[in-house]
């Protein structure tokens, strides 16, 4: 999701923002609570996640899951024996565009192995890694995050648009000027940014963001205050990327504009955000991402057990659970937003990211969340459900291939030039 936002904190702390926006395995390791991982923000309201815990608690095994899936299918050790896992061969070439030859070396321009291939792999499955770590081990694992849990918010209403100038407390400046009514507060436009000495304020950088240039009215400010409570710090944000007010509360990042997604989906909506703060990363996951305007599953295995998970010419993002926008939201977490620029989103725009087969592509895709998302999908539905066969015969259920965006009879057996995504299946 766009990054058009920068953070202030109280006082002169400039800290920097960017944006943006599941149940198998018997063996899997066990995973840190919902509480071990991340701080929740508490209660219904604010962005509150009393009312989501069942729903977030059920997400962490699912993720784990996908993570157990990507990294198996992404192992820069696996050699040779890569062309024998076809379910890997395909989907390494449809989302990262990888090729390898008969020693499972990853292919460069003109079809040699090179290096970077070998180290864009390498660092790929560190992603999948990275979560797992994350999962199993907690935010002190993952050094980025520099012993500080995250927060994890259920709305973005924990960060609203305010016109209220509010001290490191977090009260209402009150306000001193000659003549003002007793109990009346400043607001970010009026508060004095210097003093009666002329010198500046402890919050001249915070303020001066508000009150350039001076303007009457109040719709056509530069940029407009966000305030966090929680961390009792403003969030400035330019007119062009300001919430809408959809009449429902205050204006919040969760509100839109809805103008991302694709064109063909009626109902654009916003699904999450992380960002990285100098007192602790957040990741926020709106209202939209628990409802019926979310991904169509709740768990991994609901959608297993829909009779169109083992039907050729399904959707794979009809296949989505909910829990990938939180999964998209720990890359952001984990690797930095700096490092992972949302360069495609749903399954296929991921899928369309790869299909020119250029440099620049593969290396956008290589930080792309959503495709990590989506790759791992992918494969843990071939590896996860088969079709049956059929009736009559001593056949044995036969792989799915999502590879391509959609459900078709059979894993290739081996990259093709053209497999972008379909519209519908061939069988
Ligand atoms: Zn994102």
């Amino acid at each position: 999701m766009l990054s058009l936002l920068s953070f202030m904190a109280l006082p002169r702390v400039a800290v920097l923002l960017s944006t943006l926006l599941l149940f198998s395995p018997a063996s899997a390791q066990s995973i840190k609570s919902l509480d071990d991982l991340f701080t929740l923000k508490a209660g219904d309201s604010k962005g509150g996640c009393d009312k989501y815990k069942t729903q977030l608690t059920a997400f962490l095994p699912d993720i784990q899951a996908l993570v157990d899936a990507g990294i198996e299918a992404s192992d820069p050790s696996t050699g040779a024996a890569i062309q024998n896992n076809k379910n890997a061969i395909t989907n390494l070439f449809t989302f990262y565009n990888f090729e390898f030859d008969n020693d499972g070396n990853p292919l460069g321009k003109n079809k040699n192995p090179t290096r970077q291939e070998k180290s864009r792999l390498g660092s790929i499955h560190g992603t999948f890694n990275d979560l797992k770590l994350f999962l199993e081990n907690g935010y002190t694992a993952i050094e980025r995050l520099e012993n500080t849990k995250p927060w994890l918010f259920c709305d973005s209403s924990w960060l609203e648009e305010t016109e209220t100038a509010y001290d490191e407390d977090g009260n209402p400046e009150q306000n001193t000027d000659t003549g003002a009514a007793a109990g009346s507060t400043y607001t970010v436009r009026n508060i004095p940014i210097k003093d009666a000495q002329g010198k500046q304020t402890d919050n001249f950088e915070l303020y001066s963001e508000f009150q350039t240039p001076a303007n009457a009215d109040p719709d056509n400010w530069d940029k407009y205050a966000y305030y966090s409570p929680d961390f009792k710090l403003y969030m400035s944000t330019p007119k062009a990327a300001r919430a809408l007010d959809n009449g429902s509360g205050g204006r919040s990042w969760c509100n839109g504009d809805v103008t991302e997604g694709p064109s063909d989906v009626p109902e654009k909506r916003r699904y999450g955000i992380t960002t990285e703060w100098m007192a602790s990363a957040t990741i926020t996951l709106c209202p939209s991402v628990f409802g019926s305007d979310g991904a169509n599953w709740n768990t991994l295995n609901d959608m297993k057990n829909d009779a169109r998970s083992s039907t050729y010419g399904t959707a794979l993002e009809s296949r989505s659970i909910k829990a990938i926008t939180l999964m998209h939201e720990m890359i952001h977490l984990l690797k930095g937003n700096d490092d992972t620029p949302d360069a495609a989103t749903y399954s296929d725009g991921v899928l369309g990211l790869t299909k020119d087969q250029k440099a620049a592509s593969r290396t956008a895709a290589s930080k792309n969340p959503d495709t990590y998302v989506y790759f791992s999908l992918s494969y843990w539905l071939t590896k996860n459900i088969k079709m049956p066969a059929p009736a009559n015969t001593n056949n044995a259920p036969s792989d799915i291939d999502w590879s391509a965006g959609v459900s078709k009879g059979e894993v290739r057996p081996g990259p093709v030039a053209d497999s972008g995504p379909e519209t519908d299946g061939d069988q």
